[in-house]
């Protein structure tokens, strides 16, 4: 059976249609009058995204992935230190913790947050910590300030994974704290599929501080604090000039566009709450949470997944194995069942298309087969 036309998890094609006679009149222009690597948008753009976070500075590097190994790259790790994080996290938060020469050590969510626990934390904490990344994964904020009061006082320094969500809030008024701003460091992606996406790779380190500004421009760059001289044993992670361009034109549209995915997952909660079997996101109050995905539990994942894309209904997964049950070539030293909360979400959890760009009817057709499915339709 299908109703209508397919509906995607993304259309970048939806996205940048109504402003593209816009957008090339300002490629075209940069193209004529800046320099294409570490032009004056880039500056701009890091300028104008720590005003909107309400942090002192902010280091445009070429993705999350180097963000958050820059950053944690000015920690200087020994051999044996150790950088907590949550365990049902993208691999990219434990692998830039391993290429910053840390020893990740996995901490199982709350269950009903899937972010980290303040009090989990705490009790894993040890002589050898020196840093915890706490992930706001699904675009639903983590406990930073509550973190920060733990680690502040003991020296353990607090990095961010903002990757997913790009203006949340740590807590329910409109003043609480974006996310970002809060950690020493807050370590954003501009992938194309998050909340905040750039026409390809990007990402930037929001600094509490301007301390660690200086190491991080020359970290991106080569490890040059000039034209000439080397400071770092380090790679080329810049933010490309276009990339920049395209960023600062889409942040003043940020908030609206979460408004909207709010508005998306609210009109899931009314059409799916009543099913026993599924588990949704549980609501959080003000902008504590910005759906860049829709994560729903279900014990027949698979079939369901099925269903929906016999539909035209592109669902996924994120993600189906965690960090350490990966295949990576480094072993992690988890085996299977050391992380069982983290293990079930990997065999349960599934995104339901959460797109701004998608149209209210194409929501209610998702949740109508989601219901169908669950009423025993068979195909
Ligand atoms: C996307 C993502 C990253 C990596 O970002 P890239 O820009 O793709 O390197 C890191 N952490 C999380 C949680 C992510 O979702």
């Amino acid at each position: 059976m299908t109703a209508g036309a397919p509906i995607p998890s993304k259309d970048y094609a939806r996205q940048y249609g109504p402003w593209l006679p816009e957008l090339l009149e300002e490629i075209g222009r940069v193209l004529l009058s800046e320099e294409p690597i570490l032009g004056r948008s880039v500056a701009r753009f890091e300028a104008e995204f720590a005003a909107y976070l309400g942090v002192p500075a902010c280091v445009s590097v070429n993705s999350g992935t180097d963000a958050l190994v820059l950053a944690l790259r000015t920690l200087n790790l020994q051999p044996g230190d150790q950088v907590l994080t949550a365990a049902n996290t993208f691999v990219a938060t434990v692998t830039a913790i391993l290429m910053a020469g840390g020893t990740p050590r996995l901490i199982d969510p709350d269950p009903d947050s899937m972010n980290l626990d303040p009090a989990a934390v705490a009790a894993a904490l040890g002589p050898r910590t020196r840093a915890v990344i706490a992930v706001h994964l699904y675009g639903r904020a983590a406990p930073v300030t509550e973190l920060k009061r733990l680690l502040a006082p003991r020296g353990i320094a607090l990095l961010e994974d903002c990757a997913q969500a790009h203006g949340a809030r740590d807590g329910a008024g409109p003043t609480a704290p974006r996310i970002g701003s809060v950690g020493d460091f807050g370590c954003f992606s501009f992938h194309p599929s998050k909340n905040l996406g750039a026409f390809g790779d990007g990402g930037a380190i929001a600094l509490s501080s301007t301390a660690a500004q200086f190491e991080l421009c020359g970290r991106r760059n080569l490890g040059k604090v000039d034209d000439y001289e080397v400071r770092f044993v380090s790679g080329n992670s810049k933010l490309d000039t276009l990339q920049a361009l395209i960023l600062s034109k889409k942040l003043p549209h940020l908030d609206a566009l979460n408004a909207r995915r709010r508005y998306l997952a609210e009109r899931y909660r009314e059409q799916l709450s009543d099913l026993e079997e599924l588990r949704l996101p549980a609501r959080v109050p003000g902008e504590g949470h910005v759906y860049h995905l829709f994560v729903v539990e279900s014990p027949r994942r698979a079939a369901l997944m099925a269903f929906l894309a016999n539909r035209g209904i592109k669902s996924s997964i994120h993600y189906p194995i965690p960090p350490h049950l990966q295949p990576m070539d480094t072993d992690l030293g988890y085996p299977r069942g050391s992380l069982p909360i983290a293990e079930r979400l990997a065999e349960q959890v599934l995104s339901l298309p959460i797109s701004p760009e998608l149209r209210d009817d194409e929501i209610d057709r998702v949740a109508a087969a989601v219901r169908a499915f669950h009423r025993g339709a068979t195909q």
